[in-house]
């Protein structure tokens, strides 16, 4: 396969800020949540596909034992002696990523450099819901093994470690979706995960199917709290529903035991409940090449998000809104973890570039102005990128 264009322009710059080349090179895919929203810290079962935008990772041991780290999108460099053991605060949080890969292989049993020097180029927006953080892990874990003269994980277990990276050293509780989709994607086809296993298959996207992505740049961060929150308020519904997870349930099961709920609690658990049932039936949509019901099910999903999840935001209803009356589109929700980020869009032919540039014109006066909008590709999952200008090694 052909690495994504932008590989050599890392070695470049790895090249330009250390003054040596890189020993190696690792790219992984952004994601869009397909359909499958909170469902997967609740047993259920979620649909994504890895994107044709990336992150970028060139990496190299060095001598003198310190850690510097290094990204195009950072105001500054990050330049530690040793583990400082605590998160990086201001212009440096984003090295937390990094420094959290790092630590979870060696919690992994995994070999590490002690000393090395990374720098990080990227084409996916951050903060947007497209899971730039788990790319960034995920490329950050293939290049620091690679550099300490070590085979790639299976797709799998490099998943299980970046998201231990998230969970444990970021702070940020996100179940598998992310690093399990950027590190399994596959061209053309959805990674489906039963977030149980987990247990991920994958599942062809018909080639008439066109995805789009709109982000409003609304400010978005899972790590403030209210991803949190929705966590807990599920655990609750499942506590007090005598359930483990609230994907046990049917949506019919769950309708004979909701009446005891407080109403808050009840609401999430619906969509939760409801959620799971419709990636069930997505995927037997998709098995039968059905891409208007695929379309319905998905605005289904963004409606239950902003009325009984309320992880939506105005910003992402009227994007919705607007999408659903414009000929070609099939269907429309708010992707990822919500309080912002990015509307995906299912979409045919008829949804041109110039369609998506005259809807995107209409919300110019509204926060943030224009929305950044791309089509979108379903991709190959992370890789380790042959810096000898070979292709990306195929490790599945
Ligand atoms: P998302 O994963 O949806 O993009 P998150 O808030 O989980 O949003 O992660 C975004 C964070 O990941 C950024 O704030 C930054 O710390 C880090 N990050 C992402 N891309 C890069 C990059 N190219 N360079 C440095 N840090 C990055
Ligand atoms: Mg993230």
């Amino acid at each position: 396969m052909t690495p994504p264009a932008a590989a050599p322009d890392v070695a470049v710059l790895f090249q330009a800020v250390f003054g040596a080349a890189p020993q190696a090179v690792a790219c992984a895919p952004g994601r869009v949540e397909f359909i499958g929203n909170h469902t997967d810290y609740n047993g259920g079962a979620v649909l994504g596909a890895a994107i044709d935008r990336h992150v970028w990772v060139a990496a190299a041991a060095n001598r003198s034992g310190r850690m510097r780290l290094h990204s195009a999108a950072a105001a500054r460099p990050v330049d530690l002696a040793a583990d400082p053991g605590a998160p990086l605060a201001g212009p440096d949080a984003w090295a937390n990523y990094p420094l959290a890969v790092w630590r979870s292989l060696a919690e992994f049993g995994l070999p590490r450099p002690e000393g090395f020097d990374l720098t990080v180029v990227s084409d996916l927006p951050a903060g947007a819901g497209l899971s730039s953080s788990a790319a960034l892990e995920l490329a950050v874990a293939l290049a620091l093994l690679r550099v300490a003269g070590a085979e790639p994980p299976a797709p799998e277990r490099l998943a299980a470690l970046a998201r231990h990276a998230e969970n444990v050293h970021v702070g940020m509780p996100c179940g598998i979706l992310d690093q399990g989709t950027c590190a399994c994607g596959r061209a053309g086809q959805l990674v489906h995960i039963d977030c149980r296993g987990p247990h991920f298959t994958r599942v062809p996207l018909p080639a008439s199917a066109r995805l789009w992505i709109f982000n409003p740049r609304e400010r978005h961060s899972l790590v403030d709290g209210r991803y949190a929150e929705r966590r807990r308020e599920c655990e609750e519904a499942a506590r007090r529903l005598g359930v483990a997870a609230l994907a046990d349930l049917t949506p019919e099961a769950f309708a004979r035991r909701a009446a005891g709920l407080p109403a808050v609690p009840a609401r999430r658990a619906r969509h939760v409940v409801e959620e799971h049932a419709r990636v069930g039936a997505v995927v037997a949509a998709l098995r039968r090449g059905d891409l208007v019901a695929t379309g319905r099910l998905l605005t289904a999903s963004h409606r239950s998000s902003q009325r009984l999840f309320e992880n939506s935001t105005p910003l992402l209803d009227a994007l919705v809104d607007r999408l659903e009356s414009r000929s070609g589109v099939l269907g429309a929700r708010l992707t990822g973890g919500g309080f912002g980020g990015a509307v995906l869009a299912l979409a045919d032919e008829r949804f041109t570039a110039a369609a998506a540039r005259a809807l995107a014109a209409e919300f110019a006066d509204r926060p943030g102005g224009v929305p950044e909008f791309m089509p979108l590709r379903a991709a190959d999952g992370a890789g380790v990128v042959d810096g000898a200008g070979g292709g990306r090694e195929e490790r599945r």
